[in-house]
């Protein structure tokens, strides 16, 4: 099929991107990379009047060295944050989530912030942004505000943005020195996960001093395994401790079933990935 007609704009500010999206009403949308979006067009799942391209805002593009953290804008693509160096040494769970993000194609497309305000829970991003406690910045009319990790992510495909709000950078606490891991299910190459693990830990004389796991897909929004992070701690890093821990991954998950999986497996899942996730971040 092909998409209901729409209006095109391609704003070059911020402001301006905010602006015609309050004065466009609900009939608009923003498009980013277009990979999540062209498709529900394709469907007429949504048919906007307005689509307002983000594509020629330069202040959304490339990382940054934010002091303690790093600003990623949101309209990075996944292929530059692949490569950035700066991602590498101080958000290396980011890199290593992004790795499996699709094919080439779809990473030269697809952007960080499109992924993180499509909020599919099946998106690979999403529990390494919640892991590492990044927070977003988001425009709107009344200016700019900061939304936390946690409280960004509402609800399938549901985010805290307000209908002209438009995410315009991420903040991502560095995390240098601490290694990391993201372990992904999929039945085919290049597919979202079934389940995914965001892992992070640092440690120190061979125990773990702190751990940070984010589920992806085992509810409608990322989760943190804190029961796994929480009998980490303090504890050698080895595969035995590494295992028994990750036998509380599925604590307090409400995984769905589709054709992929039912609760049941995806727990499984759950507990399977995260003790190989460990397993590879604290290089046991
Ligand atoms: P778009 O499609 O342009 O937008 C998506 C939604 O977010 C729209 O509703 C749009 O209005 C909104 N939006 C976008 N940017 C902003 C912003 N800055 N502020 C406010 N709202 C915004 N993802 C994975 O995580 N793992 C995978 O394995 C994976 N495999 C894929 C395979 C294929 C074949 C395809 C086509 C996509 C795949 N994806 C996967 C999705 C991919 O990561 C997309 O890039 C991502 O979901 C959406 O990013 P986008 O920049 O294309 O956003």
């Amino acid at each position: 099929m092909i998409p209901a007609a729409f209006d095109y704009v391609a704003p070059t500010t911020v402001d301006s991107a905010v602006r015609a999206l309050a004065e466009a009403g609900d009939e608009a949308k923003v498009i980013a990379g277009g990979q999540s979006l062209l498709p529900v067009l394709r469907m007429r799942l949504a048919a906007p009047t307005k689509l307002i391209d983000l594509g020629r805002i330069p202040e959304m593009r490339g990382v940054r060295d934010g002091g303690d953290h790093l600003v990623i804008g949101a309209m990075t693509t996944h292929y530059d944050v692949q490569r950035d160096p700066l991602v590498a040494e101080h958000a290396e769970l980011i890199k290593l989530a992004t790795d499996t993000v699709a094919d080439p194609q779809v990473r030269h497309r697809g952007t960080f912030g499109g992924s993180l305000a499509h909020a599919d829970p099946a998106g690979d991003l999403l529990a390494p942004a919640l892991a590492l406690d990044a927070r977003f910045i988001v425009s709107g009319m009344d200016g700019r505000r900061t939304v936390s990790a946690a409280d960004f992510f509402v609800d399938f495909f549901t985010t805290a943005l307000h209908q002209a709000e438009i995410l315009v950078e991420v903040h991502v606490p560095k995390h240098t020195g601490w290694t990391a891991h993201y372990e992904k299910f999929q039945r085919v190459a290049q597919a979202w996960s079934i389940v995914g693990v965001a892992a992070t830990v640092r440690a120190e004389a061979g125990k773990i001093a702190e751990a940070r796991i984010a589920l992806t897909n085992m509810a409608s929004v990322p989760i943190r395994a804190t029961a796994v992070e929480d009998a980490l701690i303090g504890k050698q890093a080895t595969a035995e401790n590494i295992k028994s821990a990750a036998e509380h991954a599925a604590e307090g998950t409400s995984p769905t079933t589709d054709g992929n999986a039912d609760p049941a497996y995806r727990q499984h899942l759950a507990r399977v990935l995260t003790s190989r996730a460990l397993t590879a971040a604290a290089g046991v």
